[in-house]
């Protein structure tokens, strides 16, 4: 992310990590923060699940995790993986072999906790393996499932324990001569969550997964995790995010990205800034908006789009974004482009001509990056 010289209050520093990679995804770093999120279908359906992989690939999702609890599920991410247009993530919890067969089967990464794994020969088993095929590890603590010793040493799930609970992992990894791993330390609480997250940080380079765990349906996850992975990425901590919702996939993706939009750390997509509406709106804000965001979806280019009720707060928003709308006036509003009034505009046809607009000024952004790419560097 590049800093702001004009309005240094924008400025995150970013927590200096070591970068590894998940399959074709830098992670750590100065690699952009990657958005994850993990499928729900049962993996040995291999079409249901590249169906939701490509969905959340489209709402913008850099890496895609699966579970694999069994053998047929480790059969399937082969194919899965042919198809993936992502990064795959296989997903383990005790078993050594479905690591093994995981990595065989082209997982870019494993999630596997080292220590629960068993005997030191599994776990150099594994390690090779994850070596041979170029995959790497992450470490996923969660306080929900903490060693014995360490319950037993804290009295409860703590930032403490569970920093310690990582470590661990850790060195068993560097033990085995394997660094490219990355890890998390989650929790439901937001709280335990900032501060083991706070704490590992603090202890390690490696870079970190965020994740507030369980953290709930659509409207409560969201706010949980926004708090949470919010403020871990204002103070600079956190390399790839996964929020957790008892929702779609592609929810959990479209959460992930506009944490990072609010931070101005990932852009991505239309955003659209709007008023609440009240009385005095020339046009109804709220349905437009909700039409808006749909009709909107496909646009990738990073970009802005103003939808204002009335004029009190429409000229001044408009000045800031690319294509702006600002409602008022018997049954019109003014189009506002690159922040300068442009036209009038009746307000029945003003939502096909605003994706109009955002589509030309999306072409537009695109061909001039292009054209800038393609400069000789000098
Ligand atoms: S911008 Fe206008 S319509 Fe929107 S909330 Fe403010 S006063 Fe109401």
């Amino acid at each position: 992310m590049s800093l702001n010289s004009i309005r240094p209050w924008r400025n995150i520093y970013r927590r200096k990590s070591r970068q590894i990679m998940v399959g074709s995804v830098p992670v750590g770093g100065d690699a952009p923060i990657s958005v994850q999120t993990m499928t729900n279908t049962d993996t040995s359906d291999v079409a249901a699940t590249v169906a939701q992989i490509q969905a959340a690939a489209d709402a913008g999702a850099d890496i895609v995790r699966v579970s694999t609890p069994d053998e047929s599920s480790t059969r399937a991410l082969k194919q899965i993986v042919a198809e993936s247009p992502v990064p795959i993530v296989a997903d383990i919890h005790f078993h050594y072999k479905r690591a093994i067969e995981a990595a065989e089967a082209g997982a870019a990464c494993l999630r596997i906790n080292p220590g629960n794994i068993g005997s030191k020969d599994r776990v150099r088993e594994v390690i090779r393996a994850a070596k041979d095929h170029g995959c790497s590890i992450r470490i996923g603590v969660n306080a929900g499932s903490l060693e014995k010793h360490l319950l037993e040493k804290y009295g409860e799930p703590c930032p403490e324990a569970m920093v310690e609970s990582g470590l661990e992992h850790i060195r068993i990894l560097q033990d085995n001569d394997f660094h490219e791993f990355k890890i998390s330390v989650k929790a439901s609480d937001v709280f335990l969550a900032a501060a083991a997250y706070q704490g590992i940080a603090d202890a390690t380079d490696a870079p970190i997964h965020l994740g507030i765990t369980e953290a709930g349906g659509l409207t409560s996850g969201t706010i949980k995790s926004a708090i949470g992975l919010g403020n871990l990425l204002w103070m600079g901590i956190g390399d790839t995010v996964r929020v957790s919702l008892s929702a779609d996939p592609v929810e959990e993706v479209k959460v992930g990205y506009e944490i990072l939009k609010s931070l101005g750390l990932r852009h991505r997509g239309v955003n659209i800034i709007s008023c609440p509406s009240c009385a005095r709106q020339g046009f109804d804000v709220i349905k437009t908006v909700e039409a808006l965001e749909q009709r909107l979806e496909h646009i990738k280019t990073p970009m802005s789009l103003s939808i204002i009720g009335c004029v009190v707060n429409g000229p001044g928003e408009a000045l800031m974004t690319d294509v702006g709308f600002t409602g008022g006036g018997a049954g019109t509003g003014m189009v506002y482009l690159a922040g300068k009034q442009s036209h009038r505009m009746s307000n029945d046809q003003m939502i096909d001509h605003i994706v109009e607009q955002v589509e030309k000024k999306a072409a537009e952004i695109d061909a001039a990056e292009a054209a800038r790419e393609a400069e000789p560097a000098e």
